[in-house]
């Protein structure tokens, strides 16, 4: 009697243990891909989280009086954030400290955007003088550290016995060197808002993680409108 007792006791514990665990099972797979997990210290990060579809921005050879507000505006209307791999302008420090100010990044693309300066030897001594040059600009003028390059004209194009080296000096100086995925196609001439939105949506091709490179203009400006919007509505996050 005992024993049957016992074994009754066995056979309801097992089951009661299956279902917890079924259970469980059913609450995992509930659980949507889409899911964030609120969390404030910010320190959790589920691996799905990861796998968002991201895009982000940058704005390059700004700021201007003409083009930076109508830019920053874009970018407070639609709650996201760019990296401005600006230069040096005379004049303008409000402009840097309004791209700091919303929440923005700035970036090191070089002191003085001249080619012949930062591509015309194979030997990279100018380069790394011209990007310390504005690094320290940066630092002195606004107090700003950045550890992100851009080359001007981009890498792509150039052969690698030049970039190489200069690969080299910015690895050795800490940088982390910034591409693009996609591009507006801002600095051809008179492009209209409505080319630049196809220019870079034609360029997306299913990647998840696309980096847009836009001039600072405001031809720019009213393109980047329609690109957020564009983007936000197939599911893309800006960061
Ligand atoms: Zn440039």
């Amino acid at each position: 009697m005992i024993f049957a007792a016992v074994l009754l006791h066995v056979v309801a514990v097992t089951i009661l243990v299956f279902a917890v665990q079924r259970e469980m099972r059913l609450i995992k797979l509930d659980v949507p891909d889409s899911i964030v997990f609120d969390d404030p210290d910010g320190a959790y990060v589920p691996a799905f989280a990861q796998q968002e579809r991201v895009v982000y921005i940058t704005v390059d050879d700004g700021p201007s009086r003409d083009a930076t507000p109508q830019i920053l505006a874009v970018l407070r209307k639609h709650n996201v954030r760019a990296t401005f791999f600006v230069l040096p302008r005379d004049g303008c420090d409000d402009l840097y400290e309004q791209i700091l100010a919303g929440g923005n990044y700035l970036g090191n693309h070089s002191y003085s955007h001249d080619y012949s300066v930062l591509y015309g030897t194979e030997n990279a001594a100018e380069f790394r003088a011209d990007t310390l040059r504005a690094e320290n600009w940066l630092r002195e003028k606004f107090g700003y550290e950045t550890t992100l390059y851009r080359y001007p004209g981009g890498a792509s194009g150039r052969p690698s016995a030049i970039i190489e080296p200069r690969d080299t000096v910015l690895r050795a100086l800490g940088y982390t060197r910034v591409d693009w995925d996609i591009s507006f196609g801002d600095d051809a001439p008179r492009v209209t808002p409505e080319t630049m939105l196809a220019n870079a949506l034609n360029g997306i091709a299913g990647r998840d993680t696309v980096t847009l490179l836009l001039h600072d203009t405001a031809t720019s400006a009213e393109a980047l409108d329609m690109f957020i919007q564009e983007m936000k509505s197939r599911g893309y996050v800006f960061n």
